[in-house]
This record gives C-alpha cells, sequence and structure tokens, in this order.
C-alpha cells in the first residue's frame, strides 16, 4: 500500500535562519551507486510522510523526530570539525526538502562542500544540489521532484517493477529489510529476477550499512 498524501509540511515550528537536525556524524554511504564514498552525514528531523504498517505498509525505521536548532555556521561548523578536508555532504531525513533552501546550498557550497541528498521526492529540492536520490515512498502523482541521479525503490516478493515518472541516471531495486535487520532470500530473489528481467534500466542496491551493522 502506497501513502497518497505527502502535501502539507509536516515541520514543526523552527527560529528564522536556523535548520533542525537530528544528528551529524561522518561515515561512507552505504547504498546506491556512491556506496562506499566517505560523506558528512546530516540528518534534519521530521518528515511529511511519516511512514507506518498502517499508511504505507511498513514502518519507518529511521529516529527522526528529535533534533535541535542549529544555524548554517553551526552546522558547516559541525561538519568541517568531523572532515577538515570536506568533499562529500549528504542531506537526509526524515525529510530533507522540508528545510532545505537555496541559502544552505549556496554557504555550503560556496564553503567547499559538495551536496548529495536522499529524498522522497514530495518537495522540490534547490537546483544547485550535486547528486540527488529520490526513494519514492508515496505515489507516483505525489512527487514534486521530477529529475534525479538515481531513483530507488524498495520491493518486496511479489511487487511489480517500478512505473516511475521521474527522469534519472541510475534506476534501483532494493529489496526490504526484515524488522529483525536482515533481508529475505525471497525478497532478494524477486528483486533479482525484476532485474534480470528488466536489465536496461534496473539494477540492484543493497543497505550494506545494514547488513554489516554500520553506520
Ligand atoms: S519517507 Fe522515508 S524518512 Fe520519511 S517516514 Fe517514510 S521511510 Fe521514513
Amino acid at each position: 500500500m502506497q501513502t497518497t498524501i505527502p502535501q502539507e509540511k509536516a515541520l514543526r515550528e523552527r527560529t528564522s535562519g536556523t535548520y533542525v537536525v537530528n544528528e551529524i556524524f561522518y561515515s561512507l554511504q552505504g547504498e546506491g551507486k556512491n556506496a562506499g564514498t566517505p560523506m558528512v552525514f546530516v540528518r534534519f528531523s521530521d518528515c511529511n510522510l511519516r511512514c507506518s504498517l498502517s499508511n504505507a505498509g511498513f514502518d519507518c525505521d529511521t529516529e527522526f523526530m528529535s533534533g535541535r536548532e542549529m544555524s548554517l555556521a553551526e552546522i558547516l561548523q559541525a561538519a568541517e570539525t568531523l572532515n577538515p578536508k570536506k568533499g562529500w555532504m549528504l542531506l537526509t531525513g526524515g525529510e530533507p526538502g522540508l528545510q532545505l533552501d537555496d541559502a544552505f546550498a549556496t554557504a555550503a557550497q560556496a564553503a567547499g562542500w559538495k551536496l548529495a541528498v536522499e529524498t522522497n521526492g514530495t518537495i522540490p529540492l534547490p537546483a544547485s544540489i550535486d547528486w540527488i536520490c529520490v526513494s519514492p515512498k508515496s505515489a507516483e502523482h505525489t512527487i514534486r521532484q521530477h529529475t534525479a541521479d538515481e531513483v530507488k525503490y524498495v520491493r518486496r516478493h511479489g511487487m511489480a517493477i517500478p512505473t516511475p515518472t521521474i527522469k534519472a541516471t541510475h534506476y534501483l531495486i532494493s529489496p526490504g529489510f526484515q524488522s529483525d535487520g536482515t533481508v529475505s532470500l525471497s525478497d532478494l530473489e524477486w528483486c533479482m529476477k525484476l532485474i534480470k528481467e528488466n536489465p536496461d534500466q534496473w539494477s540492484l542496491s543493497v543497505q550494506y550499512h545494514k547488513i554489516l551493522n554500520i553506520r
């Protein structure tokens, strides 16, 4: 089942000029075409979809509700402390599109960061973002970010191949994780079957960080 109601912005009140940030840490990208690439992760708080078993068919496994207000300068300073050499900064959530604006993108890129975003696609992003990964969790007609570098769908056994409306360079299918943190063989084999039947467009993405239990 898919959610179909991502129109409203669900974010709490925040002080002008600040962003509500859940966590900032330095690690390696664990999935998608950039898997293995070092990135400073900035996790913004809150999400407009709030996927659950009842509205989306699965429970979101990311804690995105807690957070604290940080200024742009504080976020950039925290990122630079973690990786003085800069490089990639991954903006994730929750849904980063709720807070990410041109001011953030411009300042971060001027400071030397390349910006990657992981989004559910229901909110348009600043045009200057360097790498966009859309992972739709709602019906295609709710998608507002219509271009991406990669688009990634989670699939379980028996689910049809997606029919994306997003124009992307890479189209990825990822087997869903079970509540115990594993991928079932039947889900994996089903994803492989979909990809082998549609080899011109699709390839596999696995969430290595979950399998390896690292962050
Ligand atoms: S869109 Fe993503 S972050 Fe938001 S609730 Fe759904 S799974 Fe979680």
